[in-house]
């Protein structure tokens, strides 16, 4: 229904409502006779002038002897019956209950005038309601100051935004240089990770007012409200910049906008987020108001937000790996006494899963059963306790990390990375982390050493068999598949499609293109030129080798270096993101070991039994270790 529509409504309902009640009372006044004192009625009865009464709780119907019919009030109807009975009064009564009309009357009328109101008042943008509802939402707050220190582990995200508190800071400094001043930053990450936190600190850090708001706060009942309210938020905050404004989980009023015909909510979401986006388009560069947006689905976001000039800025919060949970606990625990057999290091390494806000949650917990133990201080069983009651909601929320996919996902990663480093003619490792991001359990990040514009084959025939070696290693280690490598397949026939037939590097095929790319390098939106069914099975065929090929590669690798794929899986078990930097000291002390055992077994061949104390073994010695 839209705005028109529903002040139509309301204003019939009200209409109905009125002439239902005054119809109703005229039809009363037509139909309900006169009223005598009780006097006048006991007067007339004992005079014999009452021929017949009916009865109905304390009132009664007279009718007299020429006719008339009005009623009284009886006060106590035990008294009376005995004189009704004397003067031979004809009596009739019923059990005392509300006609179905004036049921009809009480009930209906009240509803209809409530709903007529209701529609009245949303249409115009709630009246009176919202003046009550809207300061209240977002008081700036400076006390309770959160600043850059209080976020613990994010040191990248930090950085990213030291910037906007020097903004926010000294504006003139921007703009003066003619610099663009930042206006939008769109957070995301799951729940828990730190957004409104981050948002708190920078306000803290600049020392500027903060107002937040929840996207779901302007999706009301109300119709309209939510435009009227963001206007009124963003002309608050410029009459008290420089200062920030937070929209928490943004994605309930900035999803994808429908376009076509829109259902009564989402024409309201569209009228939010289209004043959202006029208010930010309508920031002159002298306004120091930042807007900070959270969301944990940024993939439903409607485009136009994140357009230049708007929230153009994106940073993600991941939840945090050992590292980031120790500093985090750090943190919290700085506000409780903590026991000395207390160490946050294997702490921090018993919660893989935990967002920031978790580990806040266990930090307190703990605090709080030590309490209860009437403890002097809190200690790791209160921890271990408090853990266990964490871990076990995370698990109701499916959310908890199995140890089982952990394991696996560590070898599916360490897989990737080491083909990778094997191979010539890749990107470096950049990263690898076991930490959850999206729908991804983990992730293998490569930097390309230069922008590339061309590939060769070699690269290419490489990026497959990096690609397959998530899968290769669960083959490997635990004998089986999941549809973990799905990503990594999909991506990987991709490759060896465009290799095949775009790029004519397969000699079986030949440099014919049986497909047109719409865009450049792995862009969707290909075409396909026709061709013979004979061509494409040999196209088929071509692709399915190429992969096998990349596949059997990826394993081959693995097999040989069996000991650093389970020295990278555990390093990374232990301390779940590695950086480049610490997978290449991993790399190292295998090789040094490798080397060590190859001597070793060379001084055996020749007779020589003294064995060094500093070897370590691996769990299954392969064949790999001679071969370095
Ligand atoms: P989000 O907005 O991402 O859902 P919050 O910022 O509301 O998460 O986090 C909730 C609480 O969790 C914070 O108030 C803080 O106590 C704790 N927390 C989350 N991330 C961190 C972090 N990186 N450092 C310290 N505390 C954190
Ligand atoms: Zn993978």
């Amino acid at each position: 229904m839209n705005v028109n529509n529903r002040l139509q409504a309301g204003m019939l309902l009200l209409l109905f409502s009125v002439l239902g009640l005054v119809g109703y009372n005229v039809y009363l006044r037509e139909t309900t006779p006169l009223e005598r004192s009780y006097n006048a009625f006991l007067a007339d009865l004992v005079q014999g002038n009452i021929s017949k009464v009916h009865v109905q709780g304390h009132m009664l119907t007279a009718v007299d002897s020429s006719r008339n019919t009005f009623r009284t009030y009886v006060p106590e109807m035990a008294v009376l019956l005995p004189f009704l009975l004397d003067n031979d009064v004809a009596i009739t009564g019923k059990e005392l209950a509300p006609s179905s009309t004036s049921t009809f009357i009480n009930l209906f009328v009240p509803v209809l005038f409530l709903a007529g109101l209701w529609l009245i008042f949303s249409s115009h943008g709630g009246g009176q309601s919202k003046k009550h509802t809207l300061p209240s939402r977002f008081i700036p707050s400076k006390n309770q100051r959160v600043m850059f220190a209080d976020v613990a582990g994010v040191i990248e995200v930090i950085e990213e935004v030291e910037e906007v508190v020097a903004f926010l800071k000294n504006p003139e400094k921007f703009s003066r240089l003619g610099g663009r001043p930042p206006k939008g930053i769109l957070l995301q990450g799951v729940p828990g990770t730190g957004k409104t936190l981050l948002a708190k600190a920078i306000a803290g850090e600049a020392s500027v007012s903060f107002y937040s708001i929840g996207g779901s706060d302007f999706v009301e009942i109300f119709a309209g409200v939510g435009a009227s309210r963001v206007r009124e938020l963003f002309s608050e905050a410029k009459k008290n910049a420089p200062c920030i404004i937070f929209i928490d989980e943004i994605d309930a009023i900035g999803g994808r906008r429908s376009g076509g015909h829109s259902t009564g909510s989402s024409d309201e979401r569209e009228q939010t987020l289209n004043a959202l986006l006029v208010e930010m388009d309508g920031f002159s560069t002298g306004e120091n108001v930042i807007v900070i947006a959270a969301t944990n689905r940024p993939d439903i976001l409607d485009p136009a937000l994140l357009r230049p000039g708007r929230f153009d800025r994106q940073i993600t919060l991941s939840l945090p790996d050992v590292k980031g949970r120790l500093r985090i606990l750090e943190v919290h625990t700085k506000k409780i006494v903590i026991a000395p057999d207390l160490v946050l290091s294997a702490v921090a390494r018993s919660i893989p899963g935990f967002s920031g806000a978790d580990v806040a949650n266990l930090v307190n917990e703990a605090a709080l059963l030590a309490a209860r133990h009437n403890k002097d201080a809190v200690e790791m069983a209160d921890f271990e306790e408090a853990k266990d009651k964490i871990i076990m909601g995370l698990a109701r929320k499916n959310v908890a990390i199995s140890e089982k996919d952990r394991r696996q996902t560590a070898y599916h990663e360490a897989g990737h990375a080491i083909v990778g480093l094997l191979l010539t003619d890749t990107d470096p490792i950049h990263k690898i982390t076991i930490i959850p991001r999206g729908r991804a359990m983990g992730l293998t990040q490569h930097i390309p050493l230069d922008e590339r514009y061309t590939y060769s084959k070699q690269y290419l025939v490489n990026r497959i068999a990096i690609l397959m070696g998530g899968r290769a290693a669960e083959q490997l280690v635990f004998n089986q598949f999941t549809s973990g490598a799905s990503n990594d397949i999909l991506h990987a026939t991709e490759i060896a499609t465009k290799l095949i037939t775009e790029w004519g590097m397969s000699t079986e095929i030949g440099p014919v293109a049986y497909q047109y790319a719409a865009n450049n390098f792995l862009g969707h939106g290909s075409q396909a030129r026709p061709r013979s069914e004979m061509t494409a099975q040999r196209i088929d065929t071509e692709i399915h080798r190429v992969l096998e090929t990349g596949a059997q590669e990826a394993l081959m690798l693995l097999k040989k270096h069996n000991r650093f794929l389970h020295k990278l899986a555990e390093a990374l078990l232990v301390n779940e993101t590695l950086d480049a930097e610490e997978v290449d000291l991993v790399y190292r002390n295998y090789l040094r070991e490798s080397e060590l055992e190859r001597q070793l077994r060379a001084r055996e061949a020749n007779g020589n039994t003294i064995i060094p104390p500093v070897l370590s073994h691996s769990p299954q010695p392969t064949e790999a270790a001679h071969e370095i």
